[in-house]
């Protein structure tokens, strides 16, 4: 945070030196670890309006003007953002939420009187009507800042969890209420797939809980733990919310369900990136289908793998269970 703070005194005082005047600046902290600082400012000399912007992850501050970015704003819009400011009603406000690691917004008016409203990932409705001025700051920002102005509108536009259900959550993974962020259908419907034994594999490595989870097809769900109990919740079902996948593994890893994975390594030489990538390591195998072995992909996919590659048996295990299947399976390939 020191760094920052003395980072943006360099800024500050640079554009001073331009002759410069600050009327409002939105620091997006770590905010989808982006780290964004936006200004809005008048330059009296040219009776004109600036929207800056510098990306703190690529900022070298012996060149500082190479990496700031800057537009000059037509005048209806300016007197839009003045106008705004200028109807704006709200005192400072400070909106944290525990429950959130990083996304931060510090939108900072400068003049006539300073005052800073300070929320986590989404804007409040308590401060609802400052969305004209984000939407209107935001116009001049890149493309890419879109889904940024999208997630802080989340609340208003009722679609938070689509964004929060993607970050890691606060949650005691053996103790909290599912209530906390899964909706009621994916708490019952997780529990009757914990019960009817829908949870085929689960296993803890490091600190991530790696489970396939059978619905209309396998699922591969990843629960990983994080640092003062935030967790990442990963399904392959693609959901828009905490999905009943989820709640089934929770459920398991509650019950103290172990059932764990065969380990297997790829032994082919004629190798595409893919395979050098799985090659490095183990790769988690969820068992076999006619000539395929089932695995876990290490980017998270849940793949079909030939078993043998002409005349080649292209995996070899590492981990079996206690009946040996998977290397008696294999075995198979290799007489043919
Ligand atoms: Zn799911």
């Amino acid at each position: 945070m020191f760094k920052k703070k003395n980072v943006f005194e360099k800024i500050n005082s640079y554009f001073k030196k331009k002759g410069h005047e600050l009327i409002l600046s939105i620091f997006l902290d770590n905010y989808n670890n982006n780290e964004i600082y936006i200004r809005f400012d008048y330059v009296p000399k040219l009776d004109i309006y600036k929207i800056s912007w510098v990306d703190l992850h690529f900022f070298n501050e012996k060149a500082m003007a190479e990496y700031i970015n800057t537009q000059i704003v037509t005048g209806f819009i300016a007197g839009k953002i003045i106008e705004e400011i200028n109807k704006n009603q709200y005192d400072s406000m400070t909106f944290t939420n525990k429950d959130i690691l990083g996304d931060r917004v510090e939108f900072i008016i400068y003049s006539p009187t300073e005052k800073e409203y300070v929320f986590d990932r989404v804007l409040p409705e308590e401060l609802s009507k400052l969305s004209n001025i984000f939407i209107l700051i935001f116009s001049y920002m890149p493309r890419s800042m879109d889904i940024i102005l999208s997630e802080i509108f989340s609340r208003l536009d009722g679609l938070e969890e689509v964004y929060n259900h993607l970050k890691p959550v606060r949650f005691d993974l053996l103790k909290d209420d599912l209530k906390k962020y899964f909706r009621e259908p994916s708490i019952l419907r997780g529990l009757e797939y914990f019960k009817t034994g829908n949870v085929t594999y689960l296993e803890h490595i490091d600190n991530k809980y790696f489970a396939i989870v059978s619905g209309r097809t396998n699922y591969l769900v990843i629960l990983e733990e994080q640092d003062n109990n935030f967790v990442h919740m990963y399904c392959t079902c693609n959901c828009d919310h905490f999905c009943k996948h989820e709640a089934a593994v929770i459920f398991a890893i509650r019950k103290n369900i172990e059932h764990k994975f065969f380990k297997v390594k790829y032994l082919g030489d004629d190798k595409t990136l893919f395979e050098r990538v799985m090659d490095n390591n183990y790769s988690l195998c969820y068992g076999y289908k006619d000539d395929k072995i089932l695995i876990v992909s290490p980017d998270g996919k849940l793949i079909e793998y030939p078993i043998k590659k002409g005349n080649e048996v292209l995996f070899s295990v590492l981990e079996d269970d206690d009946s040996l299947s998977l290397s008696e399976y294999i075995d198979k390939f290799k007489e043919e």
